[in-house]
């Protein structure tokens, strides 16, 4: 009998030996995973993502769970992006690279459910989105904050018990998990909490964000436009995307501030 136990060893062992394969110290701690039985929350996903956002059945018509999991990236990595108004090279090499970890891990968890005898449905970790309306079909996001993984910061991104600077990852199961949440606040950012913050309002070099409103063109622009001015993401696909000012060494960056309090 496979236990949420095992997936996030599978996780973990995944992330731990990506650096020896790719000959590197890596970028990454030691990932996150939640999951949550496929159920009536996921019917709000056309309403708190997108209209057409997809539901677990539509990835897997027999899914009986959802399993999320996040990869938080080093500080170190997280203080070389903070300086300047662009992102460091290592930050879109960490994206590129992280992008594929993402695909890996979810592949090992696939084969761990399927040597036990359950099917997975699996999409891309980026890019399966509406360029015109910038949302997710598939948003981890949103699937992330459902399985109780995180809770939204003003930011938009979401803040788990180990932060928001790492990258989330998902897929739908035939296998009942059972219900495994990690959250244990109502919210995970201050300022969302009722109390003083706002840094990552500060932080965006465009003016995106404010405390109750984010112009997604504004930062899809900045995103696009890193790339176009970036000569060392010169050897880096098109689709380096990236920025990480509004995450970079906030309070936010690598816990749940409002569960420290
Ligand atoms: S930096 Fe502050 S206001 Fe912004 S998301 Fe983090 S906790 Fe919230
Ligand atoms: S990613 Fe960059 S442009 Fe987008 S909201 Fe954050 S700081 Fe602003």
């Amino acid at each position: 009998m496979l236990t949420i136990d095992d997936l996030r060893k599978t996780a973990e062992t995944c992330v731990a030996e990506e650096p020896a394969r790719l000959e590197s110290d890596g970028w990454w701690q030691p990932p996150l995973l939640a999951a949550a039985p496929v159920d009536s929350r996921f019917d709000q996903l056309p309403h708190i993502a997108a209209a057409d956002h997809l539901r677990p059945t539509d990835l897997l018509p027999t899914a009986r769970s959802v399993i999320v999991f996040y990869i938080p990236f080093k500080p170190q990595l997280v203080q070389e992006n903070k300086p300047g108004q662009r992102p460091c090279r290592n930050w879109g090499l960490a994206y590129v690279q992280t992008n594929e970890l993402i695909g890996r891990v979810s592949l090992a968890i696939r084969d761990l459910l399927a040597a036990a005898g359950f099917r997975s449905g699996l999409t891309p970790a980026t890019h399966n989105f509406d360029p015109v309306r910038l949302m997710a079909r598939w948003s981890h996001k949103h699937l992330a904050y459902l399985v109780n993984l995180g809770r939204f910061g003003v930011h938009h991104l979401l803040i788990t018990p180990a932060g928001c600077t790492g990258r989330l990852g998902s897929l739908v199961t035939e296998a009942e998990l059972g219900e495994h949440p990690l959250m244990d606040t109502a919210e995970a950012c201050l300022l969302k909490a009722g109390m003083q913050c706002g840094q990552c309002i500060e932080a965006c070099p465009v003016d995106a964000l404010s405390a109750d409103d984010f112009d997604r063109n504004r930062c899809w622009q900045r995103l696009n436009e890193n790339y176009q001015v970036l000569d060392c993401f010169a050897d880096l696909p098109a689709s380096t995307d990236v920025c990480g000012k509004c995450t970079a060494l906030m309070p936010c960056s690598f816990k749940n501030p409002v569960d420290q309090l």
